[in-house]
């Protein structure tokens, strides 16, 4: 059984941890808030955050330049190219589209954010965005497509540049059989010392 003065003791001891721990939490009680109630709240994205990137892709010309700066090779772009009777058009910046782009996919599950695909771009088309929530329970689905191209336009596209090439091929079979056939030049034979 213990001691009168220790059970005493225990008693003011529960009182004062009480006390100690009251004091701390109405302390808080008063104090700025560290953190905030996300996603009820949301804290302001700094200016030049790196999120998930965009890209519009009627700006874009498929010069390659953000793929080849990727350090993850999340970026995949095909092109096609356009024949001389097809205008595409300008970009924003004035820039002549000369290129078809049929695919232009970003895995943003391999993403790292570095923001190295977004500088070289000359027309400022892939950009990133202030989105930071876009979890998926599909990996698939973070493959983000932004080719606006249909089966049939790609299909198209491809044709005419088949027709194209071989319209130029048989262009130059065409000169070079009407070209006169040069003999070979004879030279001296040199004589053995
Ligand atoms: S931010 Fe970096 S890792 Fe992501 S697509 Fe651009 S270059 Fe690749
Ligand atoms: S660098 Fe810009 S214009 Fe070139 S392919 Fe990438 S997004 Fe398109």
């Amino acid at each position: 059984m213990p001691a009168v003065g220790t059970y005493f003791y225990n008693i003011f001891h529960s009182l004062y941890t009480v006390i100690v721990g009251m004091k701390i939490t109405i302390k808080h009680l008063f104090t700025h808030s560290a953190t905030v109630q996300y996603p009820t709240v949301k804290m302001k994205i700094p200016e030049r955050a790196r999120n998930r990137l965009y890209v519009n892709i009627d700006d874009c010309i498929g010069c390659d330049q953000c793929s080849m700066a990727c350090p993850v090779d999340c970026i995949t772009i095909d092109t096609i190219k356009s024949t001389p009777d097809v205008d595409l058009g300008l970009t924003s910046k004035n820039t002549k589209k000369r290129l078809y782009v049929p695919r232009f996919d970003i895995d943003i599950a391999k993403c790292c954010y570095c923001g190295l695909c977004v500088w070289p771009c000359p027309t400022d088309c892939i950009v990133m965005t202030d989105v930071y929530e876009f979890s998926e329970f599909d990996r698939k689905k973070l493959i983000y497509s932004f080719s606006n191209m249909s089966t049939d336009e790609i299909a198209g596209a491809q044709e005419r540049l088949k027709k194209y090439d071989e319209e130029q091929a048989a262009k130059k079979a065409a000169v070079k059989a009407a070209a006169p056939i040069t003999p070979p030049s004879s030279k001296p034979e040199s004589s053995a010392s």
